[in-house]
């Protein structure tokens, strides 16, 4: 008897459970979600050790073939900027999306920087379905385009329903070009909403496809309304869990792909768990042939007019991002020198965010590939009339996030101008001494200013420059792209030197 119940003992805690572990797995079902956001490039990245959308692609068909329900997702920021953008304005990259069959993509800030015009364009050679519940488009720009931009999209797979909502963040309407006729709602009051009319059609579990900043993840998900988000925006891969809901981030550039498993009840369609990965996509990978041939077509065509040498530095130029969102680089200099002799204004003012590629170039040759890489916007240069209170308010919103931040786009690289900043002062009150070609300033002066459009838009916060009388506007097509190369070509070698225009009290820190 004794030994019959101990042999019930190890039958209820040993087999049981396998039993029933057993029992579980037929009675689930499991619904596998793949996901990376902001991708700019085709190509592999990081010298060609990660990324790249043919290794992608061969990790996503293993994944698709080893499981019942899935879903590739991509999280937003694609059509620009890149070098290839620059030419190809991200035409290059919705053709390796389609390749990769995208099952679902949510809109990103970046996709509007050719303006509404290009977009459309884009959003009718994708062969998948865009979200952005919070994106509204005024006055028909889109009528008639073959493909539209959804709010959501429900799925289901073995009789569990499960719905996506995508949402953009607001501040595409300054940081990119959409136009005045697209507007953008406030993103969690969206979630909110569509994710109730999701769960009232049959959604057993909803998912945000979010491309917004961090901290509006969180009250996404602290709002109890959606299962998962998966997010983009943010170029590091970030994980969370806010209450009960995750929040995934891969990264950018297709260096991971987040995996992330739902496995629901199959008879209560209850969400079980949430189980996730992240996945290396590297040189480990092969590359998928087909997806490798769209990707080299591209190559191709570009290398050809991108390899031409259009000048050369005797010195390193500094195009390294944390530099010129801090503090006064030799490139930044050139750059605002370049926009300031070709509009003949008294100053020019260059924010550190339009300086990418965070690269040192030279001492040696620069190519147009090289150019474009550092500015790959395209951006228009304009003239300003400026009254010199206004110049020196924008110099202050400059330096404004100083004290917080390396990473501060809105940073000036200055020419005309030289500055005294003290970051420990109040924000708005930081500017200590200004010199405008070595006379002070005169704030009830009238100055001539160049600018990108961006900036004379507003953008990154410029508030005091949207509205200024144009003395040349962008429609007048002076091209930052096209000044650069012409000012190379002209001066065959440069040798930029940080000169001490920009200087800053040691903050004792
Ligand atoms: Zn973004």
């Amino acid at each position: 008897m004794k030994l019959i119940k101990t042999l019930v003992c190890i039958v209820a805690l040993y087999i049981l459970p396998i039993v029933l572990g057993a029992a579980q797995a037929a009675d689930t079902v499991k619904l596998t979600l793949m996901h990376v956001n902001d991708v700019y490039q085709l190509g592999p990245v990081d010298k060609g050790k990660n990324g790249g959308l043919a290794r992608l692609a061969t990790q996503v068909q293993r994944i698709r073939q080893d499981t019942t329900n899935s879903l590739f997702i991509f999280g937003g920021d694609t059509l620009s900027p890149s070098v290839a953008s620059n030419t190809f304005r991200g035409a290059q990259m919705i053709a390796g999306w389609n390749a990769l069959k995208v099952d679902l993509a949510v809109l990103g800030n970046h996709e509007f920087d050719f303006g509404p015009e290009v977009f459309r364009q884009r959003l009718d050679e994708s062969e998948f379905p865009w979200l952005a519940a919070n994106v509204r488009e005024r006055g028909g720009v889109f009528k008639g385009a073959k493909n539209q931009v959804g709010a959501t999209r429900m799925f289901e797979f073995g009789g569990v329903k499960v719905g996506f909502v995508g949402v953009l963040t607001p501040s595409t309407a300054v940081s990119s070009k959409p136009g005045e006729h697209i507007v953008f709602d406030d993103p969690l009051e969206t979630v909110q909403r569509e994710a109730q009319s999701l769960r009232e059609q049959g959604a057993v579990a909803v998912v945000a496809l979010t491309h917004l900043d961090m901290d509006d993840d969180r009250r996404i998900a602290a709002s109890g309304n959606v299962d998962v988000v998966m997010g983009g925006h943010d170029h590091a891969l970030l994980q969370a869990l806010v209450g009960r809901t995750p929040i995934f981030k891969s990264g950018s550039d297709a260096r991971i792909l987040a995996r992330v498993d739902l496995v629901f009840d199959s008879a209560s369609h209850r969400l079980l768990t949430t189980d996730w990965e992240m996945l290396p996509i590297n040189a480990s990978l092969p590359e998928d042939s087909e997806v490798a041939k769209v990707v080299s077509g591209f190559e191709e065509k570009l290398s050809v007019l991108l390899d031409q040498t259009v000048g050369e530095t005797a010195v390193e130029l500094d195009a390294r991002q944390e530099n010129n969102r801090s503090r006064e680089t030799n490139f930044g200099n050139w750059l605002a020198d370049v926009y300031r002799a070709s509009t003949k204004a008294d100053v020019a003012l260059i924010n550190g965010g339009s300086i990418r590629s965070n690269s040192v170039y030279g001492p040696g040759k620069l190519s147009k590939r090289d150019i474009l890489g550092i500015l790959p916007f395209e951006n228009p240069i304009v003239k300003l009339q400026i009254p010199g209170y206004q110049l020196r308010a924008a110099i202050e919103h400059g330096v404004a996030a100083a004290h917080r931040s390396n990473e501060n786009g809105a940073f000036l690289q200055v020419s005309g101008i030289r500055f005294v900043f003290d970051a420990t002062r109040p924000a708005g009150d930081r500017v200590v001494e200004m010199m405008v070609n070595d006379q002070a300033l005169d704030v009830k002066k009238s100055y001539t200013l160049a600018v990108n459009g961006y900036l004379a838009n507003g953008g990154d916060g410029y508030a005091m420059l949207k509205g200024l009388p144009f003395l040349l506007k962008a429609e007048d097509g002076l091209s930052e792209t096209a000044e650069v190369i012409e000012a190379l070509l002209r001066q065959k070698v440069i040798q930029p030197t940080v000169e001490g225009r920009i200087r800053r009290v040691a903050d004792g820190r």
